[in-house]
């Protein structure tokens, strides 16, 4: 067993506070991202739950013993850095026995696994080799290593692919999954993208200014943000949004923006009982779909084409229509051409409906 909680984190640097109760509950073998932008609090999170950062208020708890005030080497966790932080002078070997050495482990288990450790991460052949003389997805991987070979019960990582160049990181992230997947070592990633969290993790911690704004499986935080700032943040094409005023009544829906009217029915606006108020309005690329008509109850957006976005596998066309843009994925086969008159099919169960004022989720 390996469950972490976090309870009420909180950290002040003098007069900045940078991370403001935090409370999660990861699971047993779960990776879970903390995913925000720069400065939002996600390294100071991580070394809080490390050891490495003394916490201003709350808890850390391992297996529900409060852990809040042990060191870092009593902890079982072991930190995987952006910078590596390898030994330079010493070869991947030395460098991946290094904790154990320190433990005073017998000479032949430190052999047995370093070695097994390095065979996994496919680092066999180099442990004679010193760092400077490894690449960087290399030292990445011995970088891993060290952490794995200390067998921890946490794994954290600190974003430990932001160094390395668009292809590197991307095969090294698959091969974090997949190490991920054959130890199920409980592990906590932190991360400033979004595709990197939505690849990688079971759950997903979206942050900004030392709070954690969201807290769920990664496909539900994908599927319905429960915050404009998380519908935006993640996702790629960014979440098309329409700032306009939604009148509701029962099942029906009606909004209104400049130049632009729609009406839909919709179950899920029923919770919202009947109003008037400024919301802003999201589709995602892969639900807004062109076609000839829409039907009566359904919400459709007219607009003329602004830009196409040609990616091989899909084409993203953006659709304008005065100061609106929404972004509609194409079969590439499929796509209209530039300034094109399209109309936009909104299905209802795809909208996503956000309070203007609190920019809180409002439709189920
Ligand atoms: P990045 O992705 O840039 O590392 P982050 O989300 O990890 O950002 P933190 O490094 O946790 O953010 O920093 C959160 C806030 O706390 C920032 O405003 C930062 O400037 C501040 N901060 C972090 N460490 C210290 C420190 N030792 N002294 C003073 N302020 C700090």
């Amino acid at each position: 067993m390996s469950r972490v909680e976090l309870r009420g984190l909180s950290k002040s640097f003098g007069p900045v506070q940078a991370v403001r109760d935090v409370s999660l509950d990861i699971s047993d073998h779960a990776f879970v991202t903390l995913l925000g932008p720069s400065g939002c609090g996600k390294t100071t999170t991580l070394n809080m739950t490390a050891g490495l950062e003394a916490v201003s208020s709350g808890d850390v708890l391992l297996d529900g013993v409060p852990i809040t005030g042990w060191a870092p080497h009593e902890r079982g966790m072991a930190m995987v850095f952006q910078n590596y932080a390898l030994y330079p002078h010493m070869n991947v070997f030395d460098n991946i026995g290094f904790a154990l050495k320190l433990q005073r482990r017998p000479r032949a288990e430190i052999e047995r696994r370093v070695r097994a450790t390095a065979e996994a991460l496919e680092l066999g052949a180099l442990l004679e080799r010193r760092i400077s003389q490894l690449s960087g997805g290399q030292q990445q991987r011995v970088a891993l290593a060290r952490a794995m070979v200390k067998e921890p019960q946490v794994f954290l990582f600190d974003e430990p692919l932001s160094n390395l160049d668009a292809a590197l990181r991307t095969r090294m992230r698959i091969e974090i999954k997949r190490l991920h997947q054959q130890l199920r070592t409980t592990s906590i990633f932190v991360t400033h993208d979004q595709e990197e969290a939505m690849i990688l993790s079971d759950f997903i911690a979206v942050m900004r200014d030392g709070v954690v704004v969201q807290y769920g499986p990664a496909d539900e935080v994908y599927r319905r943000p429960a915050h404009h700032y998380v519908a935006t943040f993640i996702g790629k094409p960014r979440m098309g949004i329409v700032t306009g005023r939604l009148r509701t009544s029962g099942e029906v829906a009606e909004f209104t923006a400049a130049g632009l009217q729609m009406r839909w029915r919709d179950p899920a606006i029923l919770v919202l009982g009947p109003g008037d108020r400024e919301v802003l309005l999201g589709v995602r690329a892969e639900d807004a779909r062109i076609v000839a008509r829409v039907d009566q109850d359904e919400a459709g957006f007219d607009g003329a084409v602004e830009l196409l976005e040609p990616l091989g596998s899909d084409t993203f066309v953006e659709v304008g229509r005065g100061e609106h843009r929404l972004t509609a994925r194409v079969e590439p086969d499929k796509a209209p051409r530039l300034a094109e008159p399209v109309r936009l099919r909104l299905p209802w169960n795809r909208l996503h409906l956000f309070d203007a004022a609190t920019e809180q989720r409002i439709n189920a």
